[in-house]
């Protein structure tokens, strides 16, 4: 059966005085200046709608990028309408003619998109050059190369046959349309929730986030460069409670991808358990995550101050893959604390534009006022300390700066509650208390995405390994708990954290499949 070899998309490192920095620099300097209109696209045609909504900078939310157009019911209605059209001749392309235009999106990502794609995501995101390269441009060439592969293996599993009788197995797209709900985290999360369904010969509705539609724009417009055909994909901006309870309700639903909240992802089980649909929709979800650190005794202090570093700040802990809870041993926190301490400070959190700020700004107002808050409530709270942590500020851009908190509670909301910014709670443990911490760490959360594991002593790594076998579905022993790579980490949790489908694996792609056995007797 046909194969293909990929290899992940080396990432550029924009060293200062580089021509990479240079032409970056040039296209955020003409983006910038540049307020363009977002249309949606519906059948392939750019549809304006005249109620606009503004696209702005979080780190400069005076600065408007772009006016969006926003969808009421008419336009949810036509994009539904034009997936449907495009069903039938979608369904039936070839693969090999689905797998072009996707593996010429990669190379447009790679090439003379890349700038373009990361510019937006920095300006709209409020994501630094090097966060950018790597969830946007090189994520996004690595989800449309390596679902290739993933649909070639799945396409070359077949069944036993024998003389007189040919089994196979026929894998069709599903009957009905995929609706896409994408995260504003990562432009390329937000490109291939609607890419890997469209890959296996589905169409899709695509709603990207509120505060995403900027790179949103970029990403259906490389598509489109790419050669997918009209209706395949269908962009729409708009209210999101009121876009998802029309599409919901919709009997040819056949399959929802989605990355968001839990709240959001409960919701929306709530809603479709209530329908009755031609097919039971495919439902694919990767929600929250409350994601641990573990130190042992014998942990490697340097390498662990990193991970907590990189794991809880970068991106301002906006990843759902970032670190918030951390359990330290008493022997070993007074360095790490120190260390913490002194990396927070030299830690710049400003424009993503000046090259020297590690962190930008969080997303939005609400988030900002929920940090802000819970940063108050630490200050107030008997059980918590503030280590290191700067006051929020929003004159200019929702800025707030790296956060450290001590608890001596390790049930405290701190330790449980998702606040998807840039804060980190530790929990120190007496050293002989370790084997008791799994079972804390286990049953503190309900998520149960990501953690990670500090330790020299490989009998410690094993009990761990063991003992926390369900509390996440990505481990990184020695490593932060976030920075998955496709066709490296297949990623995604269980639990509360979502139906754990594992992106950037052949796992996801067979989601979109609704395989048909055919038996034939010569
Ligand atoms: N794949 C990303 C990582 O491992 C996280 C994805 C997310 O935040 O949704 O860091």
């Amino acid at each position: 059966s046909p194969s293909i070899d990929v290899r992940n998309e080396p990432v550029r490192g924009y060293a200062p005085g580089s021509p990479e920095r240079d032409s970056l620099r040039a296209a955020l300097a003409a983006m910038a200046g540049d307020r363009i209109e977002l249309p949606l696209v519906i059948g392939g045609k750019p549809v304006t709608t005249g109620r606009l909504e503004a696209a702005i900078s979080p780190h400069d939310h005076a600065h408007v990028l772009a006016d969006a157009h926003l969808a009421g019911a008419d336009e949810v209605g036509q994009a539904i309408a034009a997936a449907k059209a495009a069903w039938h001749d979608w369904s039936r392309t070839p693969w090999e003619a689905r797998a072009r235009i996707f593996l010429k999106a990669a190379d447009l990502v790679s090439g003379p998109w890349r700038d373009r794609l990361n510019a937006a995501t920095m300006l709209g995101q409020s994501k630094t050059a090097p966060q950018a390269e790597i969830d946007s441009a090189a994520e996004l060439a690595d989800y449309f190369r390596f679902n290739v592969s993933f649909m070639l293996r799945i396409y070359g599993e077949q069944p036993l046959s024998s003389e007189g009788v040919w089994n196979r197995l026929d894998y069709r797209p599903l009957e009905g349309f995929i609706y896409a709900i994408t995260p504003f985290n990562f432009t390329a999360i937000a490109g291939n929730l609607p890419a890997a369904p469209a890959l296996m010969g589905n169409v899709v509705v695509w709603k990207p986030s509120a505060t995403a539609k900027y790179s949103a724009h970029f990403v259906m417009a490389l598509l489109r460069e790419a050669g997918l055909p009209d209706g395949v994909i269908n962009l729409i901006y708009g209210d999101a409670a009121a876009t998802s309870a029309q599409i919901l309700a919709d009997p040819e639903l056949a399959g929802i991808h989605f990355t968001g909240s839990t709240g959001v992802f409960d919701a929306i089980l709530r809603d479709v358990a209530g329908r009755k649909y031609r097919n039971y929709p495919r439902i694919v979800g990767e929600t929250g995550g409350k994601n641990f650190t573990l130190a042992h005794p014998s942990a490697d202090i340097a390498a662990l101050a990193t991970a907590i570093i990189r794991g809880g700040y970068e991106y301002q802990g906006q990843k759902c893959s970032a670190t918030s809870r951390v359990y330290a041993p008493r022997s070993l926190w007074p360095a790490l604390r120190d260390r913490l301490v002194a990396d927070i400070e030299t830690i710049r959190v400003g424009d993503v534009a000046d090259f020297t700020n590690f962190m930008g700004a969080v997303i939005d107002e609400k988030s900002w006022h929920k940090q802000a808050a819970a940063r108050e409530a630490a200050e107030r709270s008997a059980s918590e300390t503030l280590i290191a942590g700067g006051v929020p500020d929003m004159r200019v851009g929702y800025f707030v700066p790296p956060t450290l908190i001590e608890t001596s509670d390790p049930a405290s909301r701190f330790m449980t509650e998702e606040f998807f910014g840039p804060i980190v709670t530790a929990f120190v443990y007496e050293d002989d208390a370790f084997e008791a911490m799994l079972d804390t760490i286990d049953k503190g959360s309900a998520y149960g995405l990501t953690g990670s594991i500090f330790a020299r002593d490989a009998g410690a790594i094993a009990t761990a390994l063991d003992r926390l076998r369900h509390t996440a579905g990505n481990v990184y022993v020695n490593d932060k708990s976030a920075g998955a790579v496709v066709g490296q980490q297949p990623f995604g949790g269980a639990r509360a954290s979502g139906t754990n489908d594992k992106a950037g694996s052949m796992w996801n792609l067979a989601r979109w499949i609704s395989p048909r056995t055919i038996k034939e007797n010569f």
